[in-house]
């Protein structure tokens, strides 16, 4: 039966995303724990008994890699969605936690995802939209499984004039506006995969050189913000990695003021992304993509100059005493992260990949590597 509202104890809060906050929670009259997400909705309350209505979709999801869900329900103004609680919490707090991810586990989470995917797509018809590893979560059975797949439309259609639906996991594509597809979900799966086995977000790793190149005036750079970001001043925030443990620190990254940089991308105007505090030592918080070398902060806008522009990352062995990356571990995210669209290999096609069948990969227990997390 559907959980009530008044049925429900918190236990705990389990964390706090853009678009709402999700807690531990006892369903009283069965004992049952689940993961409660609240979703802070502002729309219509006929949209927003619509949008119950696609979160039924949820409810019929049975997969071994997709969060099962008890129901949804109102309570003004939210939207509450009851969930599989699943123990051992999301990939990013794992990492962040233990560091960069063994690529063998990693190859494990990577065929879950694209099961997950698969199960998505060709029983319910819906592509993910949010892969990245805060939706890819754990549990102490070694179960790895999706949650927050893009069930409504109008869910979406709410929450698409907010900051959530930007992602830094975003598609060149997506970003140029171009359709949602299931070759999306790919891109942002690869980028998760070289996140979780390099121990921090992909495009921290960039150079000063790397980083100014991007930022010169008039290369492929056209003034005009990316259509899928429409004006919002909390689209021009920039990006904070949570500093990860056990990392040594990046060197400071100077950016040269430019006062010939394009509008919209450096500071034209001398003010417009100069960090106002100026003081590099208490500024830097973040981990490389919010870049506060004493010039200039990176905006999301800018990061997704660089996703559209550059060469799009790969795993790299970051450190020499590091465990190598295999080959085929490394062909698998080349052909997540290709740039093209038409060109990237759809989760069918990608299923099979020799990464997966690989001894390493095959033996990991992820039981017993649950446990250890
Ligand atoms: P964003 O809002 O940008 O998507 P997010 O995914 O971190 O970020 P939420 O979806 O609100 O934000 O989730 C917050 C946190 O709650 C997650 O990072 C995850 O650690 C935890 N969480 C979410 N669902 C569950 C669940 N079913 N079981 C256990 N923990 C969960
Ligand atoms: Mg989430």
């Amino acid at each position: 039966a559907l959980p009530k509202p008044e049925e429900l104890r918190n236990l705990a809060e389990l964390g706090m995303g853009n678009g709402g906050s999700v807690m531990k929670v006892e369903h009283v009259p069965s004992g049952i724990v689940m993961a409660k997400k609240i979703v802070l909705i502002d729309a219509k309350p006929s949209v927003r008994k619509q949008i119950l209505r696609e979160l039924h979709i949820m409810h019929t999801c049975d997969s071994q890699y997709i969060v099962s869900s008890y129901g949804a329900f109102l309570a003004d103004p939210n939207i509450c969605i009851c969930m599989e609680f699943m123990d051992k919490g999301s990939f990013d707090t794992i990492y962040k936690r233990i560091g960069a991810i063994d690529i063998d586990v990693v190859g494990k989470v990577a065929d879950s995802v694209l099961k997950g995917l698969l199960y998505l797509y060709d029983v319910h018809r819906i592509v993910h939209r949010d892969i990245k590893p805060s939706n890819i979560l754990l549990n102490s059975s070694g179960e790895v499984k999706l949650c927050d797949f893009g069930v409504s439309g109008e869910l979406i259609n709410s929450l698409a004039n907010t900051f959530v639906g930007t992602s830094i996991y975003m598609s060149p594509e997506r970003i140029q506006g171009a359709e949602y597809s299931i070759r999306s979900d790919v891109w942002s799966l690869g980028i998760t995969i070289v996140e979780l086995a390099h121990g921090r977000f992909p495009f921290s790793e960039c150079s000063d050189d790397f980083l100014n190149s991007a930022i010169t005036p008039g290369v492929g750079f056209d003034g005009r913000p990316p259509s899928t970001l429409i004006s919002s001043p909390q689209q021009h925030r920039s990006i904070s990695i949570p500093e990860e443990k056990e990392l040594p620190p990046l060197p400071p990254l100077e950016i040269p003021r430019r006062d010939s940089l394009a509008p919209g991308i450096g500071n034209g105007n001398g003010n417009g992304n100069v960090n106002s505090h100026g003081n590099a030592a208490t500024t830097r918080r973040s981990r490389g993509v919010s870049l506060h070398g004493g010039a200039m902060t990176m905006s999301i806008l800018e990061l997704m100059h660089l996703i559209v522009r550059e060469p799009a990352p790969t795993l790299v062995n970051l450190d020499s005493d590091s465990k190598k990356f295999p080959k085929e571990a490394k062909d698998f995210v080349d052909c997540c992260l290709e740039k093209d669209v038409e060109k990237r290999k759809t989760p069918r096609e990608l299923v099979g990949y020799p990464w997966f069948g690989m001894m390493n990969v095959a033996k990991v227990d992820m039981k017993v590597w649950a446990e250890s997390v």
